[in-house]
């Protein structure tokens, strides 16, 4: 029985998560964020390109917006499979074009792209700030610098009532294209705004600037809410919350090194709101080189890379819907899904999630270990079931996986909600599965 640890319990996990959400408004940070808390403990960052020699230890790689952690007990065999926890970084947002500037009617404005499935009304009147990274001439090769404007300077105006009276009929109606443009000041634009205020963020001269990739957030902080602070309010818990708990438990499983039966994969990937094909998506070949170049490293051959995928599990944890109380005919009745009420497997008979009888016991039996309660989901047979990067990792590795997450309402919005108990159940869960 793993005894519950009291410091994953109530509130303290929602309120580290929070800071966490609060320090990753990009895909990049969120790497940052959590290799900043992985080289706390030790944790080496290892370069793609390097021959790596160490056979044990916490190490981890980042390739563009997605980071891969593992932390390998020094006596694994050479054919000890693997305890993977999988997530995501991204999440919708809106995203600075390659020729922004654009206005009128005395405002400037910044032409975006829609990126994923974006719930487009909850961007309108909202303070917005403005995150991602630029590239810069470098000496040798172009150079990437972090940029973080968390003040509010972006912001969607909605039309007023009196100027949009097809809303009383057919409701609000918005396109892509010519309603969705932040302004940021007032004036005419001129080409050339935006590249010199991302220089200044950046601390260097236009010139150096050769592309970015940059993107709108929501910027007002993270936080409890409710009666009894019952949730936690926050952008971007699709699927920073699974991102958070899946590092702290490889930072906590860490600190028991050798006592570890099997090494312990943490894989937060981009681009799964896009489909997760990418360089560096769930559906690329990272995980697999990577658990290959693990074995190879401990002297195992490709025979004991095989064995050890077959020895192994992953938990794909990503966000659930909740049983919303304004909308329950939108769920199956017999499976409702209720915040603080600990985590939800995913079970969908057309393998839009990849749990299997024997994966959802074993999720089974980590939350009665860690002393969680743990509930099940089905999508209504008449509503198209959404997915994960559960089904990819299973069909490009062969892996046996389950899919969870934690309830929430509001999914896809500029600010979601979950309850505030449930990050620490998913974080003892997430333990009990790998120790
Ligand atoms: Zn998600």
């Amino acid at each position: 029985m793993v005894v519950h640890d009291p410091s994953k319990s109530g509130k303290r996990a929602a309120l580290d998560l929070a800071s966490f959400i609060d320090a990753s408004p990009s895909p990049y940070h969120a790497c940052a964020e959590a290799a900043r808390r992985l080289d706390a403990v030790g944790f080496t960052r290892l370069d793609e390109l390097a021959s790596w020699d160490r056979t044990s230890g916490g190490a981890y790689v980042v390739r563009g917006g997605s980071l891969i952690a593992w932390y390998a007990p020094k006596d694994a065999g050479k054919a000890s499979g693997f305890r993977v926890l999988g997530a995501h970084t991204d999440s919708p947002n809106l995203r600075v074009k390659p020729r922004p500037d654009a206005g009128r009617a005395g405002c400037a404005q910044l032409g975006v792209e829609v990126y994923g499935g974006v719930l487009l009304n909850s961007w309108l009147d909202r303070d917005l700030g403005l995150s991602g990274r630029a590239w810069l001439r470098g000496e040798h090769a172009p150079e990437a610098r972090l940029f973080h404007v968390d003040r509010p300077i972006l912001r969607v105006p909605q039309l007023a009532i009196h100027l949009h009276s097809e809303i009383r009929e057919s409701g609000l109606q918005l396109n892509k294209q010519t309603h969705m443009q932040p302004v940021w000041a007032t004036g005419t634009p001129n080409a050339g705004d935006f590249v010199a205020f991302l220089a200044e963020q950046v601390g260097v001269d236009s010139g150096e600037i050769l592309s970015w990739e940059a993107m709108v957030h929501d910027a007002q902080p993270s936080r409890l809410i409710g009666r009894e602070e019952e949730f936690l309010a926050a952008p971007r818990l699709d699927n920073l919350c699974s991102a958070h708990a899946a590092t702290s438990t490889l930072v906590e499983l860490s600190e028991k090194g050798a006592d570890l039966e099997r090494a312990v994969v943490v894989t937060l990937f981009d681009h799964e709101e896009v489909g997760s094909t990418s360089r560096a998506g769930a559906d690329s070949p990272v995980l697999g080189d990577l658990l290959e170049r693990i074995v190879l490293s401990r002297d195992g051959s490709r025979e004991d890379y095989h064995r050890a995928i077959a020895d192994s599990v992953c938990v794909s944890s990503d966000m659930a819907h909740a049983t919303h109380p304004n909308y329950p005919e939108k769920h199956d009745p017999d499976h409702s899904v209720f915040m603080n009420a600990g985590p939800v497997i995913k079970l969908n008979a057309n393998q839009r999630y990849a749990s299997e009888g024997e994966t959802e016991a074993l999720f089974q039996v980590a939350c009665e270990r860690a002393e969680v309660p743990c509930q099940k989901w089905t999508m209504r047979n008449d509503l198209a079931c959404g997915s994960t990067i559960g089904p990819i990792t299973a069909a490009r590795l062969g892996m046996r996986v389950v899919d969870v997450g934690n309830p929430q309402l509001s999914m896809h919005s500029a600010r979601e909600m979950c309850g505030s108990l449930d990050p620490g159940y998913l974080m003892s869960a997430l333990n009990a599965f790998c120790d």
